[in-house]
Parts: C-alpha cells; structure tokens; sequence
C-alpha cells in the first residue's frame, strides 16, 4: 500500500502508511490499542475502504485476484456456528472457487492434518476447544490456497497453553514459505519469525525493520516504550 489514509468521520485513523511486503516474507505488525493495525489488515483484506492512496496487490502472481487469494484469520476465530469443522472448510472451495464436493473433502482433510486435528472433522465450532476453533480458522484459509495470510491478534483471546499450539501452526506456515502479516504482541514469535517487524502508534507506521534490530535498539522513544510495557 502506497500513501494510504483513512478517516472515519473526522477521525484521521490512518495517516499515509505506505507498506510493501515481499512474496515469501513474514511481517509483524504490533503498536497499542487503537493505533490502527486492525484497520490495516482489513484493508487489505478488502473488509474496508479508504479514502486516499492506493493499495495494490499485483507482486507474486496476485494481479488476477481470485477468492481466497488472501486469508484472513481473526481473533474471534469467526466459524460458522451451524457447520461441521468439515463443513466449514469445504464451503469456500465447492461455492467461490468450484471444486468438486470430494476434492473439497480431500483438501479439507489434508488441511486439518496440517494443523494437527483430524480428529475433529466432525465436530462443531462449540464442541472445541479455543485453540482448536483458531486452528480450524487457520486450515479454513489455507483450503482456498491464498497467496498471502493476515492474521489479527489470533492468539489475544485464548488460554496460555492454547496460545502455543496456534503459535507452532503459524510457524509451520511461515516455514513453508507462506507469505503472512501479523497483528501480534507475541513478540517470542516476532522473533523467531518475523523478517520485520512494523510498529504502529496513532496511525503511523513510526519504525519498522529486522526484530534483532527493533529489539536491541529501537531508534524510536515510543517503541522501546512499547517494548518495555509487553516483554
Ligand atoms: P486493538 O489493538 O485494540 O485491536 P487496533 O490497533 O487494531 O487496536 P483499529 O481497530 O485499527 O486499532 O482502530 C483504530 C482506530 O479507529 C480506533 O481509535 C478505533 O476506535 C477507530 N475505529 C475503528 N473502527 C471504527 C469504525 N467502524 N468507526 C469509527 N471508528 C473506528
Ligand atoms: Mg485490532
């Protein structure tokens, strides 16, 4: 994204961020609340709009965007209450993208192996556990094989001993070449994942860079702040 700004209202909640993510590379975003970077992965998600500036998705082969080119997981995991785990990760393929009923299956299945919960094919959202429903949110992207995955604080609503096991699915993914953006005070993660790490403060991007960089010495005061306050 080049130069984008955003206001809802009067209120000037983006302040011309200019953003480029390379295919293949991991970006973290964190910053306080309110700072923006909900708005930003949303956007690119195509879940809003904005007034100035422009966002364009044309590196890597995204310039015929096709449904699911972009994953989003939330952090309120966001199933469809009604359906079966399985059921959930075969809709997007069989309506947007028109795979057969069984290689929606085949895929579906596949994807739940990868983050490690087979078992649960069956189940509905409720009968799971948090860390469970994320992973189902996760394999649920992954079924339309997307090109890039935004992930917004998707381990901020689970248990400590969840957080890890979503935590070891994300990192599989960015071993595997996946290209991500993360909205994430995980700062553990951030360090063992992220090629860079972008902190946001009242609609700006103030610093970005490489974590062992940011972290040693942050060269700006709100981001050692920051840092100080969450590790
Ligand atoms: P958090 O860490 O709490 O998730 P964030 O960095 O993701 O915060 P955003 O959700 O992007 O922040 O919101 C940025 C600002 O925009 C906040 O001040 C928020 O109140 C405001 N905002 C977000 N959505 C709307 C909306 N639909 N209408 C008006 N203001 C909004
Ligand atoms: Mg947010």
């Amino acid at each position: 994204m080049t130069d984008v700004s955003k206001w809802y209202d009067d209120f000037q909640v983006l302040k011309d961020i200019s953003l480029t993510v390379e295919v293949g590379e991991k970006l973290v975003i964190c910053g306080p609340s309110g700072s923006g970077k909900s708005t930003v992965v949303r956007l690119l998600a195509g879940l809003e709009t904005h007034q100035e500036g422009r966002i364009h998705l044309q590196g890597g082969g995204m310039k015929t965007q096709r449904p699911g080119d972009i994953g989003m997981v939330f952090q309120s995991f966001n199933l469809f209450p009604h359906l079966t785990v399985l059921d959930n990760l075969t809709l997007g393929p069989v309506k947007a993208l028109g795979l057969s009923r069984v290689d929606a299956e085949e895929r579906a299945r596949a994807y739940l192996e990868r983050v490690r919960i087979p078992e649960q094919a069956d189940k509905r959202p409720a009968q799971l556990s948090g860390g469970q429903q994320q992973r189902v949110a996760i394999a649920r992207a992954l079924c339309m094989e997307p090109k890039l995955m935004l992930f917004d604080e998707p381990t901020s609503a689970l248990d400590p001993e969840m957080i890890a096991e979503v935590l070891e699915v994300m990192e599989d993914l960015a071993a595997d070449g996946m290209t991500m953006i993360c909205v994430t005070h995980e700062m553990g993660f951030a360090r063992r994942v992220a090629d860079r790490i972008a902190f946001m403060d009242a609609g700006e991007i103030v610093e970005i860079g490489a974590p062992e960089q940011v972290f040693q010495a942050p060269k700006s005061e709100r981001f050692a702040l920051f840092l100080d306050k969450i590790l």
